[in-house]
């Protein structure tokens, strides 16, 4: 991810929401009334410029449950990740919630989200700087995001005991691929059923090194770094996908997807349990 330019900016206009990607007064008001439909339980985790960093959960979470963390918005440029979390939460019945724990972050970065650009508004990128030293997160090195994340590492390890998917986008590519983490030396049902969910949408990346990544099949498998998504497998969490939608391509079929890739990995999470 170094050859993102972390102040460019961009914004594009939805059709299915009827306003701009980097609109933050509209996206945090048509979370409110879906966080109120659902009876989702906000915690205010911390603050970022005028804003708060809350996490979201279903009521009630249930012991014998799978528990699993959606998050997006680390990238203030990926905008189709808050906007698909927000689809995929129009169309979720709060019946579900009776066999599964969700845990949401819808936006993490919500100064850059605003600008339309890559980094928080100082500059720092909200993605990396998780480090676990001794089993404990290790703030040194993090973004004020990140550390009000790695501040919660019990409450966000918890949450995604049985999974994390991070939707994050390439403004790069007009190709779909996956980071994703399994316990095993190849690509399992998992990481090829969320790639699969959206090559529902668009072409999958052809082989190669993305970022310096090798990549196979849509999937980079296994790449430790120092990202969320990283962190909370090296905490535990039995399965991580990072989704990366295509920027160059349409707005509104970048946010079906990510509500795509969200909802399958709901259905997975359900099938294995
Ligand atoms: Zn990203």
């Amino acid at each position: 991810m170094s050859n993102r330019n972390p102040f460019e900016c961009f914004t594009w206009k939805s059709d299915v929401f009827s306003c701009e990607s980097n609109d933050i007064d509209t996206f945090y008001e048509r979370l409110a009334e879906q966080v109120s439909r659902l009876g989702l339980q906000e915690r205010k985790l911390g603050e970022t410029g005028d804003y708060p960093i809350n996490f979201y959960q279903s009521p009630a979470q249930k012991s014998g449950q799978p528990s699993i963390l959606i998050s997006a918005g680390f990238h203030g440029e990926e905008a189709a990740g808050p906007w698909g979390m927000l689809y995929f939460l129009n169309e979720l019945e709060p019946e579900l919630f009776s066999q599964l724990n969700l845990s949401l972050l819808p936006l993490v970065n919500p100064t850059g989200f605003k600008k339309g650009h890559r980094f928080n508004k100082s500059g720092q990128n909200p993605n990396r700087g998780f480090v676990l030293e001794n089993g404990r997160g290790k703030t040194d090195d993090a973004s004020t995001e990140g550390k009000l994340l790695i501040e919660h590492s019990q409450l966000l390890q918890a949450a995604s005991k049985n999974g994390i998917l991070t939707c994050h986008e390439d403004v790069l590519q007009k190709h779909t691929y996956i980071y994703s983490f399994e316990a095993n030396q190849t690509p399992g049902k998992f990481s090829r059923n969320l790639r699969d969910a959206l090559g529902h949408y668009f072409p999958i990346a052809e082989n190669g090194l993305i970022d310096d990544c090798p990549i196979e099949d849509g999937i980079i498998f296994n790449h430790f770094d120092t990202s969320f998504e990283a962190f909370l497998v090296r905490l535990g969490a039995s399965v991580g996908v990072c989704s990366e939608t295509p920027a160059l391509q349409g707005l509104d079929q970048r946010i079906m997807a990510n509500a795509a890739v969200m909802k399958r990995f709901v259905e997975l999470t359900l099938e294995n349990s």
